[in-house]
Parts: C-alpha cells; structure tokens; sequence
C-alpha cells in the first residue's frame, strides 16, 4: 500500500516549528511601550539569553529582515500580512531560527536563534 507523497516544499504552508512568545504590555493607553525595533530587540535577547536576534516582521509594514534580499536575491516573502507564516519558514530553514518573540502592542514580531 502506497501512502500520498509528501507535497514539494516550494511555495506550500507548514506548520511553524519556532517557539511562539508574546510580551504583552499590561499599561494605561497613556504610557505605550517603546515599538523601535532595535528596543524590541535587545529586550527579547535579555528575556531569552543567551539566544540571538536572526530576523524580525513588522506586522504593520511587512518589513522584514530577508535573508534572500541580503543575498542579493529577490525576497520570496512580500509584505502582506497573510505571508508572515512563509517568513517563519526562512527563519527555521535559514537562519536556524528557534523563538518567535511577539511584541503586539508594536505589531512585531523577533526571531531568536
Ligand atoms: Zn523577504
């Protein structure tokens, strides 16, 4: 008995494997927390050392750390919000991704390693 073939990765949905993590920011509206990336980021490396910053998604752009443009390749992702999960998939395959650290108050979202 033969079982279906696994589906070829190129352009497919899979299940993210990263650790999800919200920091939820209990405040009074008048007193927002800081949303630049650079804050979000050293916070989520002290809060997971000795874990390390290997990408980020801004939920409100789709500004992203893309591996493939830094490669000078074209990015794969785009910016809409819906292909977040495919930016996931990069941070696992590429750059060895282990935590999703989301901050939703800023909308981002930080990839450990
Ligand atoms: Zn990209």
């Amino acid at each position: 008995m033969t079982s279906p073939s696994p589906k070829p990765r190129a352009g497919t949905q899979r299940p993210s494997l990263l650790a999800q993590i919200k920091v939820q920011i209990g405040a009074p509206p008048e007193y927002r927390g800081t949303e630049i990336i650079g804050d979000l980021r050293g916070i989520a490396e002290t809060l997971f050392y000795p874990f390390k910053f290997v990408g980020f998604w801004d939920g409100q752009t789709g500004n992203h750390l893309c591996p493939m443009k830094e490669a000078g390749k074209d990015c794969p992702h785009g910016t809409d919000i819906g292909v977040k999960s495919s930016y996931a998939t990069t941070i696992e395959d590429e750059m060895a991704g282990e935590l999703a650290v989301e901050f939703p108050h800023a909308d981002l979202t930080i990839y450990l390693g």
